[in-house]
């Protein structure tokens, strides 16, 4: 008798290293499936109901998962497959092709974020409601090292970072990536391919492109193996990654892998096997090793969400703080005012607004620009990170729920550091953007300043003011806070 496995795609838009793929293709008959599930798009409340309202995936990441998902349809036809799509609550359209083609085993893919599992644990109740007609397979894909590998139980993981990388790099390994497989072709009754919808069919605005972007981030696994191809191969920038990494203008200085890697159209063991091969025929030097140190950082907060699952969540965070006084926007006008300033990029301090307005127009902002936007949001203006986070996981277009949330959480000093840390906001433009170029790419309006001036407008006089044409509460904001007052607060 023939067997027929269906293979639920998730955020794993790729076929090269795709375990759930691969074992799905040893069955005579292989039907990929990909839902777009309308609980992902539009407005949600944040932890299930208690505090505010936030839209889960804004237009930059919807117009990215579009991409990657008519991207894997185009690379399954090529090889004699398809991809079935719907629209609809993920674990019915699961359920109802998996009847449809009378399947054997459902494949997939597993996270260690609530929703994920959550997902998880709705298709797996509904495929119970086939009678016990379908057996699930669900595979570890998506960090660097597979969670089988890790020296000791995920449960047991170390809570800081260099304890968890130097007990991976010494004592487990990276597993090769797997290749793609020959694909079975699809049964004779397969449901119809359907259509991959558009941003606008899921309720989410298309947005326009910003030319002043890093890079015009284009989703699916052949755009992310150009990437590499781009940035590893073609200009050699591996080499010099680590002196790089903290720019924050242009395409080269870090490699931009993150929206493919999140999406899944890149697997993580696919890069660190490119980096081998760099190393062996080209340079092998402290950046070329950064660029897995920095993987490792993304799977460090894999195996923390494992380990602690929907704590990251908590306002006081895995370290169960209640010693921080957070102002929330619910309750607080002062606080909904500071916060709206804040994400709109209109808080006067230019460094923290040309970062947001980076993220609002194209969905990316560098990682320096991260740490001092959620430092400043946290730490200066102490609004409630969440609504922070929650705005990135809107906004980016490489949005993952551990990084992301687990970023925060460390920032605002109730995750993975002890230490009570903050960013001072002008020293950090100071020494990353030294000339203002990136500070005036973002806020025009302050390209009659100086740059020290473009970095601290309020320390202009009004004659300054008026000669330069940039007067405060006119042509850019005055400041939301005064920033000494707030850094003496945090002593
Ligand atoms: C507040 C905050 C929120 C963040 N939210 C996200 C998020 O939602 N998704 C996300 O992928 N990264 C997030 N990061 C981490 C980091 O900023 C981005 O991964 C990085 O800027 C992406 O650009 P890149 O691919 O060029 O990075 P590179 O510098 O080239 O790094 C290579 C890869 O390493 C990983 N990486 C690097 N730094 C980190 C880090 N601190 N944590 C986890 N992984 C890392 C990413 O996968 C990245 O693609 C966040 C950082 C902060 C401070």
């Amino acid at each position: 008798m023939s067997d027929t496995a269906l293979v639920w795609f998730r955020r794993d838009l790729r076929l090269h290293d795709h375990e759930a793929l691969t074992e799905a293709a040893a069955a005579d008959r292989v039907v990929p499936v990909y839902a777009f599930d309308p609980r992902a798009y539009g407005s949600s409340e944040f932890g299930g109901g208690d505090s505010f309202r936030y839209e889960k995936t804004g237009g930059f990441r919807a117009r990215f998962r579009r991409e990657s998902v008519a991207d894997l349809r185009d690379s399954l036809r090529d090889r004699g497959a398809d991809l079935v799509v719907r629209e609809g609550p993920t674990e019915h359209v699961v359920a109802a092709v998996a009847d449809h083609v009378d399947a054997d085993t459902v494949h997939f893919h597993t996270w260690p974020c609530p929703e994920e599992a959550g997902a998880e644990a709705a298709v797996r109740e509904a495929l119970r409601g086939l009678d016990g007609r379908v057996d699930t397979r669900r595979y570890w894909g998506h960090t660097l090292y597979h969670i089988n590998d890790l020296p000791s139980d995920y449960r047991n993981v170390a809570d800081t970072y260099t304890a968890f990388r130097t007990s991976v790099e010494s004592d487990a390994s990276v597993r090769p990536p797997l290749g793609i497989p020959d694909l079975p072709p699809l049964p004779d009754d397969a449901p119809a391919p359907g259509d991959v919808p558009t941003p606008a069919d899921l309720g989410v605005d298309d947005p326009a492109t910003d030319d002043r972007g890093v890079l015009p981030f284009e989703g699916g696994e052949s755009a992310a193996l150009d990437r590499i191809e781009r940035y590893l191969w073609d200009e050699d920038r591996l080499r010099e990654y680590k002196e790089t990494r903290n720019g924050m203008l242009g395409q080269g200085y870090s490699s931009k892998l993150s929206p493919w890697l999140n999406e899944g159209c890149l697997s993580p063991r696919y890069v660190h096997d490119e980096v081998d091969r760099y190393e062996d025929l080209r340079v092998s030097n402290e950046s070329t090793y950064w660029l897995v140190f920095e993987l490792l950082w993304r799977d460090f907060y894999q195996f923390q969400f494992a380990k602690h699952g929907a704590t990251f969540f908590d306002l006081g965070g895995i370290r169960g703080r209640t010693d921080i006084d957070w102002r929330d926007p619910a309750a607080d006008d002062a606080a909904a005012r500071a916060f709206e300033r804040w994400a709109a990029g209109e808080t006067g301090i230019p460094f923290v607004d040309a970062n947001m307005r980076e993220l609002n127009r194209t969905g990316y902002m560098s990682n320096r620009g991260r740490q001092v936007v959620a430092s400043f949001l946290a730490n200066n203006l102490r609004v409630d990170w969440r609504r922070g986070a929650a705005h990135f996981e809107t906004r980016l277009v490489d949005y993952d729920p551990a990084s992301n949330y687990g970023n925060w959480a460390y920032v605002a000093g109730v995750g993975n550091d002890s230490r009570d840390r903050y960013f001072n906001v002008v020293k950090q433009a100071r020494n990353y953007d030294g000339a203002a170029d990136y500070v005036t790419h973002w806020l025009p309006e302050l390209d009659p300043l100086s740059p020290e001036y473009a970095h601290e407008p309020w320390k202009l006089s009004s004659r300054e003011q008026a000669e330069h044409g940039v007067e405060l509460g006119i042509d850019y904001p005055e400041p939301v806070v005064d920033l000494e007052r707030s850094y003496e607060k945090l002593r």
